[in-house]
C-alpha cells in the first residue's frame, strides 16, 4: 500500500484563471534567498521557493581528482543535483536515478557558460544541489540556487544566471508552474538565462503549446527571471548591508 496517494485536484484553474494555489496566471510564488549559509564551503545558497528548499555548495577551485580529468587550459566544471529521500511526500530511494544524473547535466550546462573557466586552468569548481523540499521546478530553483552559490564563492563570471519555468494550464498560460500544474498541467517550460548577456541557457518544453502560447510562455518565464535576478541581487548584497548597518549603527 503507498503512504501516499496524490489526488488530481477538480480542477486546476478557473475560468478567471485563479489558480490551485489562489495565484494568478502571472504571479511568481513567494521566493526567499540566503547565501553564505554553510561554513565550509566555499560558497552556498538556500533558496525557498514556494515548497521548494534547495541547498547549492560550490567547492573550488581547487585540485582535479582524479588527476586524469584534468582540463590544462580551463576549469573542469561538475555539477551534482540530488534529492533527499525525505524531500518528496512518500520516501524515494536514495542515490542518484535518471532523473538526477540528467538534471544534473542540465544544470552544469545552464552555468558554464557564465563562468570564465579559463581563469582556472586545470582546477575543478564543484557544484551541489541538494533538494530538501521538492515542490515542481526544483530545476530552476536549483540553478538559481547554483549561480548565487558560485558568485559567493567569488567564481570570477560573467554575470548571475536566473531561472524560471512558464506553463500551460488549460488554455492559460502561466508564471511558475506548482506541483499540481507540472503533474496535471498540459505543459511545463524551465528556462535560465544569462543575465549581463540575456543569453538564454537552459529552455526545455514538456507538453504542447502553439506557436502564439509558446511566445507568451517565453515572455511569461523571462518576467520570471527577472524577478528572481533582482532577489539574487538583492541576496548578494544583503551581507554587506547588514555589516555595513552595523558600521554606522543604525
Ligand atoms: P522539476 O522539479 O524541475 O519541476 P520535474 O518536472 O521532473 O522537475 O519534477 C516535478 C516535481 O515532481 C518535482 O519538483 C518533485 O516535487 C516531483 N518529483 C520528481 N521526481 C520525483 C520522485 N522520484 N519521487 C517523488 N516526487 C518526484
Amino acid at each position: 500500500m503507498p503512504l501516499y496517494v496524490e489526488k488530481k485536484p477538480e480542477r486546476l484553474i478557473t475560468e478567471e484563471g485563479v489558480r490551485t494555489d489562489g495565484r494568478l496566471p502571472h504571479e511568481i510564488r513567494p521566493i526567499r534567498m540566503t547565501v553564505g549559509v554553510l561554513e565550509r564551503a566555499d560558497g552556498s545558497a538556500l533558496v525557498e521557493w514556494g515548497g521548494n528548499r534547495i541547498l547549492a555548495a560550490v567547492f573550488g577551485p581547487r585540485e582535479v581528482h582524479p588527476k586524469h580529468l584534468m582540463l590544462p587550459d580551463k576549469a573542469l566544471v561538475r555539477a551534482r543535483y540530488n534529492m533527499a529521500p525525505f524531500s518528496t511526500p512518500e520516501r524515494r530511494r536514495p542515490g542518484p536515478d535518471r532523473r538526477s544524473v540528467e538534471l544534473s547535466k542540465v544544470i552544469r550546462e545552464a552555468l558554464k557558460p557564465a563562468i570564465f573557466v579559463e581563469n582556472y586552468p586545470g582546477a575543478v569548481i564543484d557544484i551541489f544541489v541538494e533538494v530538501l523540499r521538492s515542490d515542481a521546478g526544483t530545476r530552476v530553483a536549483g540553478v538559481t540556487a547554483a549561480s548565487l552559490a558560485l558568485a559567493h564563492a567569488g567564481i570570477a563570471m560573467r554575470g548571475l544566471v536566473a531561472a524560471c519555468a512558464a506553463g500551460r494550464v488549460g488554455e492559460f498560460v502561466v508564471c511558475d508552474p506548482n506541483h499540481d500544474e507540472d503533474m496535471w498541467g498540459e505543459a511545463d517550460m524551465p528556462m535560465a538565462m544569462m543575465m549581463e548577456s540575456r543569453k538564454i541557457t537552459l529552455l526545455q518544453i514538456d507538453g504542447p503549446m502553439t506557436p502564439e502560447q509558446f511566445e507568451e510562455a517565453l515572455n511569461m518565464a523571462k518576467r520570471g527571471i527577472e524577478f528572481v535576478y533582482e532577489l539574487q541581487k538583492e541576496a548578494l548584497k544583503r551581507p554587506y548591508v547588514l555589516v555595513e548597518r552595523r558600521i554606522r549603527g543604525v
